[in-house]
């Protein structure tokens, strides 16, 4: 029997063990990322986000769709429709439905949903509709609360005042009652994470160090009892990321690592074989040394006793 992704999140959740998610701008990056999910036995998500077809060269649902079919291993990585906007980082309307039937039809194992621009009320109600759909299809729904910035053209704001002010942080009575009306399963929430940049020069720059606020995180989580989200994983400082996992923040979302990696050699050597080797090598890296992920796969499958795992009796 084949376990359900939401099922699968459940068990990392209550494992204390984190299920990253990795964007997939380019299709070449699929193959070394999968495979680098699999020499490290890591469970993982492998995602796409509108923008990734919109602003890189992921082409669309269907191709990757097309492209995961050709690698995948359900045992070690499922598929999962990232950011879906209701609103998008331009500021214009997308027809979003469409495009979220689109992918449950091809087969994506998880979706998401970001009405986080929007005003509380619009979120939930974009947010239910996706649910509904997600639920009808027997998969989970991921969806955003809260201002996790980064997107959007032109600089972004100072990272040290944005952190300081806690501006665009996920509000705890709204989370709590964002997850009751909407049904969503999993919740991407702001406590200090920024998305990589995606337009212009600004998508070659490091990302800031970001910190997390631990405090503001538990308090989320304990207002929502669900599996929490951290969209901009890429440049969090390790050790506010491991505090955060043992805080249940579950699914971590990387793109603009991975992507810089496999970017930085197509510029400089041109070889599509080198620059996926370098994003294996950025990959394995990543769940190795930074996530401390490897050899976690068998807790997430539920198959060894990692402790809290199952109620006894
Ligand atoms: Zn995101």
């Amino acid at each position: 029997m084949t376990l359900g992704t939401a099922e699968l999140i459940r068990n990392a959740n209550r494992a204390g063990l984190a299920v990253p998610a990795f964007n997939i701008p380019y299709l070449p990056m699929m193959r070394p990322v999968i495979q680098a999910v699999i020499d490290e036995d890591t469970f993982a998500l492998i995602e796409i986000a509108r923008l990734e077809w919109v602003k890189f060269a992921a082409e669309g649902p269907a191709a990757v769709a097309a492209e995961f079919a050709k690698w995948q291993r359900p045992e070690y990585v499922r598929l999962h429709l990232d950011h879906v906007p209701v609103v998008d980082e331009d500021d214009l309307a997308v027809d979003y439905l469409p495009i979220i039937r689109e992918a449950i039809g091809l087969g994506y194992q998880s979706v998401m949903v970001d009405g986080s621009r929007l005003d509380l009320e619009g979120n939930i109600r974009a947010t239910r509709e996706v649910v509904e759909l997600a639920h009808a299809a027997g998969i989970p729904c991921e969806a955003e609360l809260g201002a996790v910035l980064g997107h959007e053209a032109g600089p972004p704001p100072p990272y040290q005042d944005l952190f300081a002010s806690g501006r665009g942080f996920t509000k705890i009575e709204e989370a709590s009652r964002f997850v009751q009306e909407t049904d969503c399963d999993w919740l991407s929430v702001a406590v200090g994470n920024v998305h990589g940049a995606v337009s212009g020069a600004l998508k070659d720059q490091p990302k800031v160090a970001a910190r997390l606020d631990i405090g503001h995180l538990q308090r989320l989580r304990d207002a929502t009892r669900i599996p929490l989200v951290l969209h901009g994983g890429s440049g969090v400082q390790r050790s506010y990321l491991l505090e955060a996992i043992r805080t249940g923040l579950t699914k971590i979302n990387i793109g603009t690592e991975i992507r810089q990696a496999y970017e930085r050699e197509m510029r400089s050597s041109g070889d599509p074989s080198r620059a996926q080797e370098a994003c294996y090598e950025r990959t394995r890296r990543l769940l190795h040394d930074h996530l401390g992920l490897s050899a976690t796969r068998e807790r997430v499958l539920g198959r060894l006793d990692g402790g809290a795992q199952r109620p006894s009796g």
